[in-house]
């Protein structure tokens, strides 16, 4: 049998299952009573149709099974270490702290791979993140990002190399990069994950994402093929810490000049201009919900927020209800934070709001309804009137902080 999955002639009654059972359109009759015929493009050998066929009349060849000595050839969880103008970015620590927890439950090694020049300082500091070994190109052809070297660059190291796991930041240059990187190792790929596990038994990459929406939380597995690769979100883990004493080491990698060709140019680079704090950088948030009322009384919270420094965050039922832009929406379908200090006010604390905030290392709720689901997370909370209570925090705050 030549194709993976066909439909057989002498067995098929044309009765149409097979057709109603495929989630992709991949199977069509010309009419009633004539032999389905399967779309090879749109297959993705599911199986639904061959389950939901009572006549055995649809054939799959079953997928190999994956070489275990392939894949116990990949060791090693690898990060990629984003850079700008040879700053690493605050995501890539981040990947570095949950890259340990990994790599110790594999017991393995923890590291960076960084593109870029002139990266000795930016290795450097990997090292102090954690890392045990830097895999670095330095190339004037690397100083920026661009798709086209980036990915082949890091195609090479990873078949010189062989790590377990790849994870890069759900950035906008991390979901521009890594498909790319994927696509040609054949390696699965799980984009803005949002919790990475080892599995105990088959050691395999559990990598958990919202799904349908983010009705559910579906964790995925690769177990087939090597590298797992694995996008995460911003602000959703911790980052690693600095430890000036951690060993590692910096090898620098030789590359193909071939390897660095471009069909694109950068022409410049131009910083977007916040007209507010960012949220994603915010130490401290004072968010708003329903709860406020109405859009004027979020200047209320604009006061508590200039009092402290903080940025001004908003519920979905606030964004939807225009009240503020949706700029400012914290939660699943809005902006991941993870501020030190985090004020709910008149927030009811649904599970696709605390997606968005729940790692905030202070969350403070206020709140009419005792009975309110914010104030499971909060570490402190207010039961009582945000009109009554807001104003009399922003005048505390300004008398204690002499503004
Ligand atoms: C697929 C999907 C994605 C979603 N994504 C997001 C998301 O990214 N972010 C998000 O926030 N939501 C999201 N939601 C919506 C979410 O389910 C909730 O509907 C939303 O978070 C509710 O916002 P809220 O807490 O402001 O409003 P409510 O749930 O209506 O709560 C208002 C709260 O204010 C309190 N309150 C009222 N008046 C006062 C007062 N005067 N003083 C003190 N307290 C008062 C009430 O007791 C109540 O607890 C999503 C939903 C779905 C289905």
């Amino acid at each position: 049998m030549s194709d993976p999955i066909q439909i057989l002639n002498d067995k098929c009654v044309s009765c149409g299952a097979c057709v109603k059972a495929c989630p992709f359109d991949a199977i069509s009759q010309a009419e009633r009573k004539t032999i389905p015929v399967i779309d090879l493009t749109k297959c993705t050998l599911c199986g639904a149709c061959v389950q939901a066929c009572k006549f055995d009349a649809i054939l799959m060849q079953a997928k190999p099974a994956a070489d275990a000595n392939a894949i116990a050839a990949y060791k090693d969880v690898w990060v990629f270490a984003e850079q700008h103008e040879g700053r690493v970015q605050s995501i890539t620590y981040e990947l570095l702290g949950e890259g340990r927890k990994l790599a110790t439950d594999l017991g393995c090694r923890l590291c960076a791979v960084l593109l870029g020049h002139d990266v000795k300082a930016a290795a450097a500091g990997l090292i102090a993140r954690g890392a045990d070994i830097v895999y670095a190109v330095d190339r004037p052809e690397l100083a920026f990002f661009q798709d086209e070297p980036y990915a082949a660059v890091l195609v090479e190291l990873v078949r010189r190399h062989k790590p377990a796991i790849f994870l890069c930041g759900a950035s906008t240059m991390g979901r521009s990069l890594v498909s790319r990187v994927a696509v040609p190792l054949r390696a699965g790929l799980t984009a803005d994950c949002t919790g990475l596990a080892i599995d105990p038994e088959s050691k395999n990459l559990l990598q958990t994402r919202p799904a349908f929406g983010g009705n559910i939380m579906a964790t995925i597995v690769s177990p087939n093929a090597r590298p797992q690769m694995a996008t995460v979100r911003h602000k959703v883990m911790k980052e690693a810490p600095l430890d000036l004493t951690h060993q590692g080491k910096v090898r620098i990698e030789e590359i193909a000049f071939e390897l660095l060709a471009s069909r694109t140019r950068r022409v410049k680079f131009e910083l977007e201009v916040e007209t507010t704090l960012n949220l994603s950088e915010a130490n401290i948030i004072v968010a708003g919900g329903r709860g406020m009322q109405k859009p004027e009384n979020f200047a209320m919270l604009r006061e508590l927020a200039g009092a402290i420094g903080a940025g001004v965050g908003a519920s979905r039922a606030a964004v939807d209800a225009n009240w503020i832009p949706y700029s400012h929406q914290v939660g699943q379908t809005g902006k991941t934070v993870c501020p030190k200090i985090y004020i709910a006010c008149g927030i009811s604390g649904q599970i696709q709001h605390l997606a968005g905030m729940s790692s905030a290392d202070i969350i403070v709720a206020i709140n009419k309804d005792p009975e309110a689901p914010i104030f499971k997370v909060a570490t402190y909370g207010i039961v009582g009137d945000i009109m009554t209570i807001v104003p009399k925090l922003t005048a505390a705050f300004r008398a204690a902080l002499g503004k």
